[in-house]
């Protein structure tokens, strides 16, 4: 159909929730005004990428006793027993299934294998080796995607997985979850914000791609103190980041704490301000791979609101549309 000009100007006009307005921003096809992963997997691919979840029985140094006894107070509990590790069948199944699951959806999805639960390189690298290897060599496995704790990677892993980049792209997600080392020690994180810096630091020049997680609403935490959290992100540039609201799940310590006397949390207007003034400040081409956590109704006792990811994914589409603002538009290398 011919679009006139003035068809365009009312485009452009028109509210980003009614339509799919070209927004300013130059990662973007759609009215999205900051850079989607599925967009720069399309721009990387031509077409869309599952990330499958899968689950090699990897434990946490925060958990059993090596770091630290109980884990984050923010993680549910569930699976903090022994575990077993898995491999070969067990984890190929699992990776058939999901992939089965995501082509009902879209029918030529590739995907990634996401190695999501715990600290996914928190064993010898013998044993990552013998886990972790053969997925390389499935034939509908674009990239691999571990995540871990950055002290669950030392030098020797490190150049494991640089090499294993040469076979297919690596990916490292590491939490940092809050650049304020006062909420990691009240959250029992079990390090402190210098051993993820230097961790990414050791991964800068190998290839490997790394994905920082935050999160938004921790208890204490001011607007300063997420917006530093982001400055520190836009400093260490990660090549994707999760921004994330805090989830009060019931069988956490935090869900604990929640119980006996509950603390305030973010609204999500509150909640849509902060992460729109994160993005302006971050660099424009650092991929934002969520914006927001999945909505798990089941255990989660607080916040309700975080259970609708879309109202909240469309509301921040709708601040950085009124504000005419976008990803990276306040971003300064040096801040
Ligand atoms: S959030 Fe991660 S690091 Fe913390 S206890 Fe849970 S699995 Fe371990």
């Amino acid at each position: 159909m011919h679009h006139t000009q003035t068809d365009e100007l009312s485009e452009k006009n028109r509210h980003p929730s009614e339509g799919h307005t070209l927004s300013p921003f130059p990662f973007s096809d759609t009215n999205k005004r900051y850079h989607t992963y599925s967009y720069a997997l399309k721009q990387q691919y031509g077409k869309k990428l599952a990330k499958i979840p899968l689950d090699a029985g990897f434990t946490c140094p925060n958990r059993d006793g090596t770091k630290g006894w109980g884990g984050c107070r923010f993680c549910s509990s569930q699976g903090s027993g022994d575990t077993i590790l898995h491999s070969g069948e067990d984890l190929r199944l699992q990776f058939e299934a999901g992939l089965e699951r995501a082509r009902k959806k879209w029918p030529d999805a590739s995907a990634i294998a996401y190695f999501q639960s715990y600290s996914n390189t928190y064993a010898p690298l013998p044993d990552l080796r013998r886990i972790l290897e053969p997925v390389f060599s499935w034939e509908d496995v674009a990239e691999v995607s571990i995540a871990t704790r950055p002290d669950c990677l030392d030098a020797e892993k490190i150049l494991w997985l640089s090499e294993m980049n040469r076979v297919k792209p690596v990916w490292i997600e590491m939490g940092l979850q809050s650049g304020r080392d006062a909420t990691m020690a009240a959250m029992n994180r079990g390090h402190n914000t210098s051993i993820l810096v230097a961790c990414m630091k050791q991964l800068q020049g190998t290839g490997i791609r790394t994905c920082l997680h935050i999160i938004n609403g921790l208890p204490g935490e001011s607007h300063e103190d997420m917006m530093e959290t982001a400055r520190l992100v836009a400093r260490l540039k990660p090549d994707a980041v999760k921004i994330h609201m805090l989830h009060v799940i019931s069988d956490s310590a935090l869900g604990q704490d929640y119980r006996q006397s509950p603390f305030p949390l973010l609204s999500m207007e509150e909640y849509v301000q902060i992460v729109c003034d994160q993005l302006e400040i971050l660099p424009p081409e650092m991929v934002v791979e969520r914006i927001t956590g999945d909505g798990v109704a089941d255990n989660l006792l607080a916040p309700e609101w975080t259970v609708k990811k879309r109202v909240t994914m469309n509301a921040v589409d709708r601040e950085l549309a009124c504000r005419d603002s976008w990803q990276g538009k306040r971003y300064k290398p040096e801040q």
